[in-house]
């Protein structure tokens, strides 16, 4: 069913939303602050709007992907958002989102959040995934259109629960990339070609390695760390060791030294019989 959409920021994942929106049929409104980005939609189809104001005019579905939260509160003040559905696909902190929705509700919206679990070349791939939360009769209206720029999923009524899972989705890939850091460091040092280290090596085991992460979920909530895999000690005394042969290597472990903090910390409270998921505890 072709839709009637608005799309406010033509950066480029706006862009990449637009294009995937136009070529799913659907009637596409664009707004861009600095209008040259629009030309090139507009020469696919799409209408170009001269002022924010106009483009929530003209549909009853406004996604917006801006810079941030302050750049889409300033481009949205003043603007009736009577019988809109704001779907904001800017990042942003869960308290953002929040406030966000209650300021659309005000002015007589109703309010989507999202968070875009990938990169403009991703949209409309196989792959591609975006983030919902907020209202959930919004969600079911225009899932059908959603599904066009990547596969949506609803995470629940509040709506900071899609950049709050967004923002958790990052850190675990901040994780993977400051692994992938210190390790490409150390094998440089001793001169080990890095394409060959990150090819046949590195990256095959830290696939492996994600595997093998499930069931820490479980661990987690129940409580009950117990392992038959390795054991805190084990990754202390092996963190340890990592940590000297950085330095005997010239190279710095600072992005490992947090992580061997909090290990130290819980085998310093007599823990080291617990497997690694002990370590959330720590966290909480
Ligand atoms: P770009 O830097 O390419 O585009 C930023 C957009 O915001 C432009 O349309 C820019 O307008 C607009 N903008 C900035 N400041 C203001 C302002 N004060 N008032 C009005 N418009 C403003 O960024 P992206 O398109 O890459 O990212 C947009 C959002 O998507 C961000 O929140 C980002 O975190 C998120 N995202 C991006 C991903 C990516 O890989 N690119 C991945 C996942 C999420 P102008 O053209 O006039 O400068």
């Amino acid at each position: 069913m072709s839709e009637n959409i608005s799309i406010l920021g033509l950066g480029l994942m706006g862009t990449a939303l637009a294009e995937s929106l136009l070529a799913a049929g659907h009637q596409v409104t664009v707004w861009n602050r600095t209008p040259a980005k629009a030309e090139a939609l507009a020469a696919k189809g799409a209408k170009q709007a001269a002022t924010p104001e106009e483009a929530v005019a003209a549909s009853p579905f406004v996604i917006v992907c801006l810079l941030d939260y302050p750049s889409v509160l300033a481009t949205l003040d003043g603007i009736p958002l009577d019988g809109r559905i704001i779907a904001n696909l800017t990042t942003g902190r869960p308290k953002e989102a929040r406030e966000t929705a209650a300021w659309v509700a005000e002015r007589g919206g109703e309010y989507l959040a999202g968070g875009i679990m990938a990169v403009p070349q991703m949209i409309a791939q196989p792959g591609a995934l975006i983030l919902y939360s907020g209202s959930k009769t919004a969600f079911d209206r225009y899932e059908g259109a959603l599904a066009a720029m990547a596969q949506p999923r609803f995470t629940g009524t509040d709506p900071g629960m899609a950049p709050l899972l967004d923002l958790a989705m990052l850190t675990g890939m901040y994780g993977q990339i400051a692994g992938f850091l210190e390790a490409a460091a150390l094998a440089r040092s001793a001169g080990f070609p890095l394409a060959e280290f990150e090819s046949s090596l590195l990256t095959p085991w830290m696939v492996a390695m994600a595997g093998q992460q499930s069931g820490w979920a479980e661990k987690i909530d129940s409580g009950d760390h117990s392992t038959e895999v390795s054991n805190l000690e084990i990754n202390r005394s092996g963190l340890e060791n990592i940590v000297r042969a950085f330095r005997e290597q010239n190279v710095k472990p600072d992005l490992l030294l947090p992580l061997k903090a909090i290990v130290d910390q819980r085998t310093a409270r007599g823990l080291g019989h617990e497997g690694l998921s002990g370590l959330a505890e720590e966290l909480a």
